[in-house]
């Protein structure tokens, strides 16, 4: 409602230019606040009756914005698992424990046993090489001792 009474004392502004002080106004101007109006009135429609399409499009935005961009490209993409991980002193902690569980707690290498408690220390490491033509995706990786790194 305000944006109409918002809208009235514009157009009565406009109007009294327009009818005491007409020397101000040139004929264009009438056209550009035709206009302005248009876009207001356009805009207020928008939000009052199409309240569930500005929302959809919004949250479009907000979301489109939020992704990592390497969702955008990537054909296996790792940000839902990213997205899950709350630990920022051991980012890498939630993979390495899915991991270590998927090869039954044994080094990917040497298969050594792997303590979950000592988790931190081991590394990834990716099956086939990047440079090989392997995937950065968590199918591609796996949890070694620091000694079978290389
Ligand atoms: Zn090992």
């Amino acid at each position: 409602m305000n944006s109409f009474i918002f809208l009235t004392v514009i157009c009565t502004i406009y109007y009294c230019i327009y009818k005491y002080k007409p020397e101000y106004i040139e004929p264009k101007y009438n056209y550009y606040f035709g206009g302005f109006i248009a876009i207001y009135l356009f805009v207020i429609y928008m939000f009052t009756y199409e309240n569930e399409f500005m929302y959809k499009m919004f949250k479009n935005i907000y979301d489109t914005s939020r992704q990592p961009l390497y969702t955008f490209n990537a054909k296996d993409s790792n940000a839902e698992l990213y997205n899950t991980l709350n630990n920022t002193l051991n980012p890498n902690g939630d993979i390495k424990s899915m991991l270590c569980q998927k090869q039954g707690n044994r080094c990917a290498k040497c298969q050594n046993y792997i303590m979950n408690k000592d988790l931190d220390y081991y590394k990834l490491k990716y099956l086939v090489p990047l440079q090989q033509g392997g995937q950065n995706n968590v199918n591609n990786l796996c949890v070694v001792c620091p000694t079978c790194m290389f």
